[in-house]
């Protein structure tokens, strides 16, 4: 059950984009998705939405194949939340979230805002601790609370599987704390791309990691974030510390090769 990758590729203009690609998501945990710029995040979830076609292999949700289930069961099944999404037209925050309802709507003219639609979106709003904005203008927002609108918008959906595309981007540390404890509380399914690898250790019970368009390594924070591979993937060395609260893993980076050591207090640095 859940999201089962099988042997994905994706092409495009004879570039390879994801090379054959295996993972498995089960039902209700929180997966991270990890790896460098460039190295096919946001194309993987675009594929898990069913937004595009892989080039071969397959995926499915919950045993159905993606490619069976049509667009607007695969929009009631899955919530995609893009890298800067961003409504262009000013709406209010209910609005915003009201949107999340249109693939429920009875036919293509049909309507999205009856009580149900209604109770859902305030519901979804109350999920994420928004329920104060409802009345707010969506461009009055701060970058936190847009970002937890737009997840009151995916939650709209009803969705069995959220995709949430760098969520923490531009947010405070608090609120990046914040939003992935609010996801875990949500109990969904959830696959997030994310580059803190910290907030991957502390927040996510397996982590997919993606270099060129391959997979690198699959697994627990602790199984994957290890100096060897971070090495490998990020270019970078690292060290592996247990978190002192929780005792998972939390990562020091430093360049490679390290640099001189500073110059000690009193001492001339020329
Ligand atoms: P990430 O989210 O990990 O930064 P992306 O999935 O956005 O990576 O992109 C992976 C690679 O695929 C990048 O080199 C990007 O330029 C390329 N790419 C993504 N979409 C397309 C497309 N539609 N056409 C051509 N190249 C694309
Ligand atoms: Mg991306």
């Amino acid at each position: 059950m859940g999201v089962v990758i099988e042997r994905v590729s994706f092409r495009v203009g004879g570039r390879t984009i994801l090379d054959d690609v295996s993972a498995i998501i089960p039902t209700g945990s929180v997966t991270g998705l990890l790896g460098p710029n460039g190295a096919g995040k946001s194309t993987l979830l675009r594929l898990i939405a069913g937004l595009h076609t892989p080039t071969s292999g397959r995926i499915t949700l919950d045993d159905a194949p993606l490619a069976t289930l049509g667009r607007r069961e695969t929009a009631r099944r899955i919530a995609l939340l893009e890298q800067n999404a961003s409504p262009t037209i000013d709406l209010l925050v209910r609005e915003v979230v009201l949107l999340g309802r249109i693939p429920y709507r009875s036919g293509i003219f049909g309507g999205f805002d009856g009580a149900e639609d209604l109770r859902i979106v305030a519901e979804s709003l109350a999920q994420v601790g928004g329920t104060d904005l409802a009345d707010r203008s969506w461009g009055t927002l701060s970058g936190g609370e847009q970002q937890r609108v737009q997840i009151a918008r995916a939650l709209a959906q009803r969705p069995n599987l959220l995709l949430l595309d760098e969520p923490t981007n531009h947010l405070d540390i608090g609120g990046q704390l914040g939003l992935l404890a609010q996801v875990r509380d949500l109990g969904l399914t959830a696959v997030l791309a994310l580059h803190d690898l910290n907030l991957a250790a502390a927040y996510c019970d397996q982590i997919l990691l993606l270099a060129d368009g391959r997979l690198a390594a699959a697994g627990t924070p602790a199984d994957v974030l290890v100096p060897r591979v971070i090495a490998k993937v990020y270019g970078v060395d690292s060290f592996v510390v247990p978190h002192p609260r929780g005792g998972h893993p939390s990562l020091l980076f430093a360049p490679s090769p390290p640099p001189r050591p500073f110059a000690k207090a009193g001492e001339s640095s020329l």
